[in-house]
């Protein structure tokens, strides 16, 4: 995709600092990381939405995404870390080329998801949604 800037970076138009590379995959560190060491885990061929990665890529970003999370704990001294991906704009997503966030983590980092917990108004509420949800997933079906 001509406009996409992380088509770009693995055309080699613009410049990255690449942690991980292969044939599906590339993994290089985010400019503006919640924390130093924050990389991205994208694949090589444009996919706007996760939902239209095939099984084998989705696969492997998320196999090289948790081994980096491991790479960060030995080198970094790292505590943990978070895998995180935005699908949509809705959802925060702000480059339109599916990406999977590997952010390492200390217990003194000082950064905190902003997760609410609502509730559900009854056990049957819960079940309906669950159910509906369950109803479409499809697996081996790409879709954006
Ligand atoms: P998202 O909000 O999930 O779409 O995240 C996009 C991420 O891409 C942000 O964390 C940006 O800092 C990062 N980003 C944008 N442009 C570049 C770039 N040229 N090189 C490295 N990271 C980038
Ligand atoms: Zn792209």
């Amino acid at each position: 995709m001509k406009n996409c800037i992380f088509c770009r970076i693995i055309a080699g138009e613009i410049p990255c600092t690449k942690v991980y590379e292969d044939e599906l995959v590339l993994a290089f560190m985010d400019i503006a990381p919640i924390n130093p060491g924050h990389i991205l885990v994208i694949p090589k061929e444009h996919h706007t939405s996760v939902a239209s990665i095939p099984e084998n890529v989705g696969g492997r970003i998320f196999h090289v995404g948790s081994r980096a999370g491991v790479a960060m704990k030995r080198a970094l001294h790292a505590d943990g870390f978070n895998l995180h991906l935005s699908d949509g704009t809705c959802a925060g997503q702000v480059v339109m080329h599916a990406h999977l966030h590997v952010v390492p983590r200390s217990l003194e980092d000082g950064f905190h998801w902003n997760w609410r917990q609502l509730k559900y108004a009854s056990d049957s509420e819960r079940n309906a949604i669950a159910a509906q949800i369950s109803e479409k997933i499809k697996l081996g079906e790409l879709s954006e």
